[in-house]
């Protein structure tokens, strides 16, 4: 992580020119001041315990600009207050919601092994441009017949590690190990109804084992069934065990919750999706304003530049369609750290059309369980009718099918030297200075 020398210069040198060196590091320096009050009692939703949320904003407040009265009211406003204690289970230290504006993407037509039909996909987010982006490749999408979408693969994994005095013990656990795989599984199961142990894994590095415990978590997304379920096959392990670790953790940092990682991309985190569509000339003219040839040069440049700049997969921009489907939906928004890699690709198709497809090897989403069943992130699966159970997979192939239509616009906007004028236009309500 090199940091030119002239950047340094121009940040450090200017503080050190503005204040003698030793008031820049008293700045910087630890201090054992009066903290600001902590925030009391146990972190619950009550109206008592947000009141004095509230009213501790409020003294730390005072001397600032900001209106405690006003910044309360937006963000506890009548309507989250009277009804709080929904959100019991999805966040601690609550003092109110945040709005966001949700706009649609549709039709998206989808011929999936589970997805079904034409689709409006609720899209939560505060950029402009995004949601008329992925509604116009939606439209060309279904204009084209619409995409086939095929759900490949399944698999949750946690990976709890193992820290033995030498390799030899390791390697008599791992033997062990080896036998235990109906006990690791009943241990497991016995924490879920719907969570099944499906595979093991051991990567053995010098004294240290590290687990891949792989789940499929039913229609939830899994992260904390899985969390659960491995640490009651641990507690079995250590307990079991002819030969004692030193010490043990649920995971180990290889399970790539949260990251973009080269293994969760070689194999699945949630759900593996590739989904595909060939769009005729006219389509291609009429609703993305370019034809093949514009897109597959654009493609053959991006894809170098994305290889130059270390991507993991080829892509234009996932996280963007993926944040804003999974905000309105209830999702783990951060799982767009492991979700938003995968494989793009563009190809000129007969009669000058073009062949497009996108392959998402982590698509982490659940239509239980989370943040699903808060009232306005279910209405928004329900707008889609994938809420509650049974419709987990047909909710990966949309998110797929979402992700091919953001691709196809964004590169057909780059292609035709549209993309800064959209966003003037959108964005800055004005039109382009070019
Ligand atoms: P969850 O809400 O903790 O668990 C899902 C619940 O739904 C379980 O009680 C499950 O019962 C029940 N369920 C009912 N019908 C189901 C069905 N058809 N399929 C699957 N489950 C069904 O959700 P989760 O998916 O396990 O965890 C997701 C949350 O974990 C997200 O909010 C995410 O932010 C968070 N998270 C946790 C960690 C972690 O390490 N703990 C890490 C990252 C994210 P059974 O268990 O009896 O089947």
């Amino acid at each position: 992580m090199p940091t030119s020398l002239a950047k340094v210069r121009s940040y450090l040198g200017t503080l050190f020119a503005q204040k003698p060196q030793a008031e820049f590091e008293e700045l910087l320096l630890p201090t054992e001041d009066e903290i600001s009050p902590r925030l009391s009692g146990a972190p619950e939703i009550s109206e008592d315990r947000v009141r004095q949320r509230w009213s501790l904003l409020e003294r730390n407040l005072s001397g600032r600009t900001a209106n405690a009265d006003e910044l309360r009211s937006e963000l506890l406003d009548p309507r989250t207050a009277s009804r709080m204690s929904i959100y019991a289970r999805n966040i601690e230290n609550f003092i109110g919601t945040t709005e966001l504006p949700v706009g649609l993407a549709g039709p998206l037509r989808i011929r999936g092994l589970f997805a079904q039909g034409d689709y409006y996909i609720p899209l939560a987010t505060s950029e402009a441009a995004l949601v008329a982006s992925y509604a116009r490749g939606a439209q060309a999408i279904s204009a084209s017949g619409g995409c086939s979408a095929m759900l490949v693969s399944e698999g949750v994994s946690r990976a709890p590690v193992f820290e033995f005095p030498s390799l030899v013990d390791a390697g008599r656990f791992v033997v062990w190990l080896s036998e235990q795989m109906d006990a690791m599984k009943e241990a497991a199961e016995s924490t879920t109804r719907h969570g099944k142990l499906v595979d093991v894994g051991i990567h053995l590095e010098g004294n240290h084992v590290y687990l891949h415990l792989e789940y499929t978590t039913g229609d939830a997304s899994g992260q904390n069934m899985v969390t659960i379920a491995s640490h009651a096959v641990c507690r079995h392990l250590v307990a079991q065990s002819p030969v004692s670790p030193v010490r043990w953790y649920v995971e180990g940092n290889l399970s790539g919750d949260k990251k973009a990682s080269h293994l969760s991309f070689q194999n699945v985190r949630g759900r593996k999706v590739t989904a595909e569509v060939t769009l005729p000339k006219d389509v291609l003219e009429q609703r993305l304003k370019c034809t093949a040839s514009q897109l597959v040069d654009y493609y053959r440049v991006s894809s170098i530049g994305g290889v130059m700049s270390g991507n993991i997969g080829l892509q234009g921009h996932y996280a963007n369609g993926l944040a804003a489907v999974y905000l309105a939906c209830g999702q783990d928004v951060a799982c767009v750290a492991e979700s938003a890699v995968g494989v793009t690709r563009f190809e000129p198709a007969e009669s000058d059309g073009l062949y497009a497809s996108v392959t998402l090897p982590n698509v982490m989403v659940g239509t239980v369980g989370g943040g699903t069943g808060l009232p306005s992130q279910k209405a928004g699966l329900e707008l889609m009718g994938l809420s509650g159970a049974g419709k987990a997979n047909a909710f990966a192939e949309v998110v797929t099918a979402l992700v091919l239509a953001g691709e196809l616009s964004i590169t057909a906007a780059l292609a035709s030297d549209d993309f800064a004028s959209a966003h003037q236009r959108l964005a800055r309500g004005g039109p382009s200075h070019s």
